[in-house]
């Protein structure tokens, strides 16, 4: 076994292993007692039934991840990857299109092997814990629709890197960078018109007492309303969220027509105006500033191993080929993304606290916020006692009692 081979053998282990510590911990941190903020929100017999959700949610993910660590491991040692490849070669095609083809099919036998595991988590899971509202019909033809989405969107980006490395030279990874920035800036800015509603349907608010206020706060902190929309969450759950999404004129933020049944007024207008926050003070501008550099990065390195032969040798491969590097630079780069991917937690929590400050400074009312995270956290059974190290690893967003803590305390320094 090579240098290669090693390293991506010892993350593959390490990343399931740092998953289950952080699991087992999380699984120990279930507290029986009601932590005091709850009292009066949360009933006992719900409190045990978001704590089971936790637990089968767990155990669930064990078997998942188990499963796809053994089926990677293997088809890697039994040469799979090299068997696939001169299946493909045998076509006799322009090598582009055999990339296409090669990486298309490994995209697709994952996507083929981990459909049960999405079905049982939908229809049983989530229906078990009665969130699911996912009909198999809506199941059906969101898988149809992601599948062509990813052939309309994905196809021509993956054949435009492969013929930059072909055909360019030294400065290939340059041309993929520009390109592959361009492109996704112009996916995003469209997300919200063309690709979002193909799954879910976006309604403008309704006259009435709701768009008032928040057309009063909006003016009040100079946002424009233009982009507030209810979308039908309900179509596919039970639980409710809201998001900010694409940018410039066609920036949106949505928020799910289960919130709107579930929280006052006040509430609806404090999640509105966190997510604005989130807009305000730049973290959108940020995050897409830090993912533009990440790929850069990411292509420059590419472009390094790329037709790198131990690379090649750590798979089995009997041809060196653009695609097949591209598949394993990436399993290469996981021990970095690994390491990224805790990074950018710490700096969407950090965030999250920011966007709940941006709610008590521009609205003054700190109660109502923390009155809809309560809410939130009883009506999406979410984990209210989850252990330090999996928080570390796994959250985006704080848990929700330091959150409310975080607010309090600001609260008390004024
Ligand atoms: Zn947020």
């Amino acid at each position: 076994m090579n240098i290669y081979a090693l390293i991506i053998l010892t993350t593959l282990l390490l990343d399931i292993l740092l998953n289950i510590t952080a699991d087992l911990l999380n699984l120990k941190n279930l507290k029986t007692t009601l932590p005091k903020e709850f009292k009066g929100i949360y009933d006992p017999e719900a409190y045990r039934k978001s704590q089971e959700y936790t637990r089968t949610n767990t155990y669930f993910g064990f078997i998942t991840s188990s499963f796809s660590l053994t089926l990677t491991l293997i088809f890697w040692f039994s040469g799979g990857f090299n068997y696939l490849d001169q299946i493909i070669r045998g076509f006799d095609l322009h090598p582009i299109w055999s990339g296409l083809i090669y990486i298309g099919t490994l995209m697709f036998l994952k996507a083929i092997l981990s459909l049960p595991f999405e079905i049982y988590s939908t229809f049983v899971i989530e229906e078990r814990f009665g969130f699911n509202k996912t009909t198999p019909l809506t199941f059906i033809l969101d898988q149809v629709k992601m599948l062509a989405l990813s052939l309309v969107i994905g196809g021509p980006l993956l054949a435009g890197v492969l013929a930059f490395f072909q055909y360019t030279g030294t400065l290939a990874w340059l041309y993929c960078w520009i390109v592959f920035v361009l492109f996704t800036l112009f996916i995003q800015f469209i997300a919200p018109t063309w690709i979002m509603p193909l799954f879910n349907k976006f309604s403008p608010l309704e006259d009435g007492e709701l768009k008032e206020q928040i057309l009063d706060y909006a003016r009040d902190v100079k946002y424009s309303l233009s982009g507030v929309f209810i979308m039908d969450g309900s179509k596919r759950s039970a639980k409710s969220n809201a998001f900010f999404t694409g940018f410039g004129k066609n920036k949106r933020i949505a928020l799910f027509d289960t919130l709107m049944e579930k929280h006052p007024i006040p509430e609806i207008v404090a999640i509105l105006a966190h997510e604005i926050g989130h807009y305000k003070k730049k973290h959108i501008i940020k995050g897409m500033v830090i993912s533009i550099l990440h790929t850069g990065i990411v292509f420059y390195l590419l472009s390094i191993f790329l037709s790198n032969k131990g690379l090649f040798q750590a798979f089995y491969m009997e041809h060196i080929s653009i695609y097949a590097g591209l598949l394993f630079f990436g399993m290469l780069y996981s021990p970095v993304e690994l390491i990224l991917s805790i990074f950018m937690n710490i700096f969407s929590r950090k965030n999250e606290y920011e966007a709940d400050q941006f709610v008590k400074d521009t609205t003054g009312k700190s109660e109502d916020m923390i009155h809809a995270l309560k809410i939130l956290s009883v009506h999406n059974l979410s984990n209210l006692t989850p252990h330090p190290f999996y928080v570390f690893l796994n959250y985006s967003h704080p848990p929700v009692l330091q959150r409310i803590r975080k607010i309090r305390d600001a609260d008390n320094n004024v």
